[in-house]
């Protein structure tokens, strides 16, 4: 073993992990950042693995958030293919998979979040996909690009990004999903009909209100199986069944969790151990906006966490209280934005034309604005923006939140 000492080791190489460690650096962090990852690549943005890259519209290289010269330069030390096996929170040590050992004042943890695999029958056969990283992009192209029929399962953001980016590679897609409408889960009834009209359109078959029961063939997948017992035709098959927070480090460094998956932290997003912050999807912080404890898959989130968490290694500690957005590309057929926390809604308000495509969903609870779905409005967005945060009391106002001038209210 090989000892010495890093100012700030940051755990994890994805955008949390890369937005720390850039605002260490232009906050002037003295002590030296070690940014150490298991992927092989630099930090890179996850999003184009179901978009642009997918597509073969992005090569990797502009995934990236920056080369590894760019670190070199600003002496950060950029650690890729390399894990963080242990942590000590009392010795305030970090064992790297280099059989270095790491001695730190402070530390971010950012190990981000694993696929959510399905354990069926027939989960074993090749020609099953998850997709996390550009290595699954990569193989799920070259299966797709072999493919006459896809299943993809799931109604959530992968699976219809994913339908979406190889329908327009000229591929036939068929999803299977629990919900009755594709992202009705997030963002509710109006948005899922409209989504589910607009895949449809482009040639998408959808199953809704129906699971996965098994999955069938020899070696490869032939054939995929329904709870309600109909069978779909399959050459390969995409699974976007949710992700789950990757919390094997920070377990076993006896790092305290919370109820939603991820690592409890508090307001300002440090951890049971001072010192030790988390951020991104494994981070289960206690929110000042949300009123509670969240945990958040968005890529925006990650990285404004992650620059937060620099902020307090450098002496600004204040509670994390960016009111969270989230985006998702239906192929270049529709680009739908969100803001917002997320709290049932009693009613939704629509303002524009959902017909047209052009449309924003106002979800109002207890008489105030809580998220926002947008689709070619982004003027609505700026103002639900304005109304979430500032919490204000719309009642008696639905007419004006439908159809009038958000700006006055
Ligand atoms: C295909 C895809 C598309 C997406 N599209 C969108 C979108 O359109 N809009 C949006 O808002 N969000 C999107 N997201 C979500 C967004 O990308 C994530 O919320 C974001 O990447 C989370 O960043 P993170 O740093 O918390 O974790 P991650 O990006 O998961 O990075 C964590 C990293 O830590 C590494 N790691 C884990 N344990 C260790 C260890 N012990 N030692 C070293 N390294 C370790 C992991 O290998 C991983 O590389 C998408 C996600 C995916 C997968």
């Amino acid at each position: 073993m090989a000892y010495r000492s890093v100012g700030a080791p940051i755990v994890g190489g994805g955008a949390a992990a890369a937005a720390c460690a850039e605002a260490l650096h232009e906050g002037g962090f003295g002590g030296g950042v070690l940014l150490a990852g298991r992927e092989p690549d630099p930090p890179y943005e996850r999003p184009p693995a179901s978009k642009a890259y997918l597509a073969g519209k992005q090569d990797r290289d502009a995934c990236l958030f920056h080369d590894a010269a760019w670190y070199a330069k600003r002496s950060i030390e950029l650690a890729p293919r390399t894990s963080v096996m242990r942590l000590d929170t009392s010795a305030r040590t970090a064992t790297l998979s280099t059989k270095e050992v790491v001695e730190f004042g402070v530390a971010l943890v950012a190990t981000g979040a694993n696929v959510r695999r399905l354990r069926v029958d027939g989960a074993q056969l090749q020609g099953i996909h998850y997709l996390r990283a550009l290595g699954n992009a990569d193989a799920i192209r070259a299966d797709a690009l072999e493919a006459d029929r896809i299943v993809l399962v799931g109604g959530s953001y992968i699976a219809c990004e994913v339908a979406a980016t190889l329908t327009a590679l000229g591929r036939r897609c068929t999803m299977v999903m629990l919900e009755d409408a594709p992202l009705s889960a997030h963002f509710g009834p109006t948005a899922g009909a409209f989504f589910g009209a607009l895949l449809r359109s482009h040639g998408v078959e959808l199953v809704c209100g129906d699971g996965l029961e098994r999955l069938e063939g020899d070696e490869g997948v032939e054939r995929v199986v329904t709870a309600s017992g109909r069978e779909l035709e399959a050459d390969m098959v995409v699974m976007g069944t949710g992700a789950m927070p990757d919390v094997m480090l920070a377990r076993a460094a006896g790092l305290e969790l919370g109820e939603r998956g991820g690592v409890a932290c508090s307001a300002d997003l440090e951890t049971s151990a001072r010192g030790i912050w988390a951020a991104g999807d494994m981070c289960e912080y206690d929110s000042v906006l949300h009123g509670g404890r969240v945990r958040i898959e968005h890529f925006e989130v990650a990285c404004a966490q992650g620059a937060a968490v620099a902020a307090a290694m450098l002496g600004t500690r204040r509670p994390y209280s960016e009111l969270p957005y989230f985006w998702t590309d239906l192929s270049d057929w529709c680009t739908a934005e969100w803001v917002g926390i997320t709290e049932a809604p009693e009613r939704e308000i629509v303002r524009g034309s959902v017909e047209d495509g052009s449309f924003s969903v106002l979800h109002v609870a207890r008489g105030r604005l809580v998220a926002a779905l947008s689709v070619g409005r982004g003027e609505d967005l700026a103002h639900a923006r304005r109304l979430i945060a500032a919490a204000t009391d719309l009642s008696g106002r639905e007419d004006a939140l439908a159809a009038g001038d958000l700006e006055a209210l």
